[in-house]
């Protein structure tokens, strides 16, 4: 494996670290931070590390403009014996990839993105908090920096990695939340965006988050663009069902995102020989397993949470309320064996880890 040549030029002046109980998310930013810029004659280039700053661009800069810009994200995990994990991260360096493609952006060679990972992460090593349920949050991202105002491709990006301590999802437990099923506005449709993380599809996303907030709702289930009438995701999380013993998931389709959880979830279930399947899902069906007694659970799967039990669906004036609103037994046992994984406290035995 060829090492690539990263420039690390350190800070002079460290910040104060946070207090890990007070920590919230992507407030706080750590001392340092990745860049590498991108040029059409040149390729990528100058890959390097530097004190974390503002970046200046021009007013034309076309991510500014038109939204040519991917995003990615995932943890570092402080373990008992003070070893940092990183989890799947190949995983996600695949799928920014994948969303460069989709968005006109010139891919990046995954070598040198995952060693840009480990080495910002490990100089900013001492900013992996350490109290139970914290993280260090990492973001990579790519935007287009040509000052140009014609909509076509920017001939020049910088992809940048950034990194936040987070506080832990579940500050008093892993708790079930109320969900609305989102009949007017749609997430993505086949053909657009909906596979890539790219920032357009959360600008898009905040009236219907903003309308069921003030009903009281935590997130929306989004149904296909089309039809309204499949499940595709809960929130920015993939979802996943348990009707009569089975769990089921809705297949990819062009509009949905892959997660890495999501992932990880499906494997651990096969692995527990619990039988899972990717299709397709209505919201029809889901009422009509609620009625019949037989959806037994409903939880969101995303890095952010790791998993989220849905309590309640609002749906079409009815609320459906799933395992009277407490955790089920496969939740709270995803929840457990993937937190403990990333922890270091349970056995990697799917070599999901990478130790800094
Ligand atoms: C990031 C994301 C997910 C979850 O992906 P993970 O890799 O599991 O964090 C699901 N849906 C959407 C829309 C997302 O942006």
């Amino acid at each position: 494996m060829t090492e690539h040549s990263i420039a690390i030029s350190k800070t002079t002046s460290k910040k104060e670290k946070p207090n890990p109980t007070d920590l919230t998310f992507g407030e706080i930013f750590t001392d340092h931070m990745f860049i590498l810029d991108y040029d059409q004659e040149k390729g990528w280039y100058d890959p390097r590390i530097v004190p974390y700053q503002p970046i200046t661009l021009d007013p034309a800069a076309m991510v500014y403009h038109y939204g040519q810009t991917v995003f990615e994200g995932l943890k570092a995990y402080l373990t008992d014996e003070g070893d940092v994990n990183l989890f799947r991260p190949e995983k996600n360096i695949k799928r920014l990839n994948r969303s460069n493609e989709r968005m006109c952006i010139p891919t990046i060679n995954e070598a040198l993105a995952l060693q840009a990972i480990k080495e910002l992460v490990k100089l900013d090593a001492s900013w992996v908090p350490n109290a139970p349920g914290t993280s260090l949050y990492i973001r990579p991202f790519v935007i287009a920096t040509e000052p140009y105002l014609g909509v076509a491709p920017s001939k020049q990006y910088k992809f940048i990695i950034i990194l936040s301590p987070v506080g832990a999802y579940y500050k008093e437990g892993i708790n079930p939340v109320k969900i609305a099923v989102e009949n007017e506005y749609v997430r993505a449709v086949k053909g657009g965006t909906g596979e890539a993380k790219t920032a357009g599809n959360y600008a898009s996303s905040l009236k219907a988050q903003e309308i069921v907030a003030e009903q009281g709702f935590a997130q929306v289930l989004w149904l296909d663009g089309l039809e309204k009438k499949y499940i595709e995701e809960v929130g920015s999380m993939n979802v996943f069902f348990k009707i009569d013993g089975e769990i089921v998931t809705p297949a990819l389709n062009g509009s949905i995102l892959e997660g890495v959880t999501r992932n990880s979830v499906i494997q651990l279930l096969k692995h527990w020989n619990v039988p899972v399947t990717e299709r397709t899902i209505s919201m029809d069906e889901i009422y009509q397993a609620h009625q019949a007694g037989k959806l037994e659970e409903a939880f969101g799967a995303g890095t952010a949470a790791v998993i989220s039990p849905i309590g309640t669906l609002a749906w079409n004036g009815e609320m459906l309320e799933i395992n009277n609103s407490k955790t089920g037994k496969i939740s709270k046992q995803l929840y457990d064996t993937l937190t403990g994984i990333q922890y270091g406290k349970e056995e990697d035995r799917f070599d999901w880890i990478i130790q800094l």
